[in-house]
């Protein structure tokens, strides 16, 4: 076990499998043997345009974040989670010395490393490398795949924390990606009262009533839009975002989800309703709270799965979502 398979993103639209020596692990780290890692709309731009606003690929990327496995070796000073421990990876190093870091914001650390953001390579991989405290380990009641998708539960879980949802809270989720289906289905869980999912695409409205949404609409079709009190931003569309805005309750409170697209928003209506504007980027300290929600079976994480891959059929994975109306996640299975 001294080599591994790993699929490798060498330039825009070109994929190769390599053998690349097995990572050991670091003091304060553990290796992983990937079991499961589900594709993210993040890798889809990295494979079409090598970059992502002011991330750009330099060199040859492995792809993949959202990352579940089985730890298999401990580095120095480690005593867990044990070998043997199936665990969901969170993805992300950060320093722990800077401003950010020691105010819990880890997050936000200027040194943060992060996976398949360049040049710091991901999980289309049979093993990787990640600080113990970040080997997450997971009950039995979560499948390989959902224990991948704990990533994007988390980056939901952290948005509806910001918009602070609870019982009673009426929310608006704009966009039926992947993520805009988990923050709708943990708006549920965190007790709002009614959620108003929107998308252009019948198809994704469909699927959404099937996760929970009491309201679907279509942004551009002029539907009337329930008044939310919040707002959880999945779409990075102008019109999507109209709409919401135009929809939100006085005093509500708007958290960017997605992907930091350059949307322009009506300072008037923020100003006359009071409302609030809150950036969200990735999170910190949620993953545990996202193991402990799909482990309740308050979040469906499995029926999100439409296919699976084997690391040669990476650039399938990567492109289902295109390829297939009815996609929404696609599944590599590096092992
Ligand atoms: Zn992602
Ligand atoms: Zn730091």
């Amino acid at each position: 076990m001294t080599d591994q398979r790993v699929a490798v993103l060498q330039e825009p639209e070109r994929i190769t499998v390599e053998t690349r020596p097995v990572p050991s692990p670091g003091p304060g780290e553990v290796q992983v043997a990937v079991r499961a890692v589900s594709v993210c709309g993040s890798d889809v731009h990295y494979y079409d345009h090598g970059r992502i606003g002011g991330f750009v690929m330099h060199g040859p990327l492995v792809l993949g974040h959202e990352t579940s496995g089985v730890v298999s070796a401990l580095g120095e000073g480690v005593d867990g989670p044990v070998v043997g421990t199936r665990v969901a990876v969170e993805p992300q190093r950060n320093c722990g010395r800077c401003e950010q870091c020691v105010r819990g914001r880890y997050h936000l650390c200027p040194f943060i490393e992060f996976f398949a953001t360049p040049p710091i390579d991901g999980s289309f991989a049979e093993y990787v490398t990640v600080p113990a405290t970040r080997a997450h380990p997971v009950p039995d009641a979560l499948s390989d795949d959902a224990a991948a998708m704990i990533e994007p539960l988390a980056v939901a879980v952290h948005a509806a924390g910001k918009a602070d949802i609870g019982p009673g809270t009426r929310v608006l989720v704009t966009g039926g990606g992947p993520v805009g289906l988990l923050c709708l289905q943990v708006a549920r869980a965190r007790g709002a009262a009614h959620v108003t999912l929107s998308d252009p695409v019948a198809r994704r409205r469909d699927v959404a009533r099937e996760f929970g949404a009491d309201t679907v609409v279509d942004p551009g079709a002029g539907d009337d839009v329930p008044p939310a009190d919040v707002v959880l931003e999945c779409s990075g569309v102008q019109a999507a975002v109209d709409a919401a805005i135009a929809a939100t309750a006085p005093a509500a409170t708007v958290v960017l989800v997605g992907t930091g697209a350059q949307v322009t928003l009506p300072l008037d209506l923020l100003q006359a309703r009071e409302i609030t504007v809150k950036g969200t980027f990735r999170y910190a300290h949620v993953y545990p709270a996202a193991i402990a929600l799909a482990a309740s079976g308050a979040v469906r994480l499995d029926d999100m799965v439409t296919s699976h891959h084997d690391l040669d059929g990476a650039v399938d994975a990567l492109l289902a979502a295109r390829r297939d109306p009815e996609s929404i996640k696609a599944v590599v299975r590096p092992a």
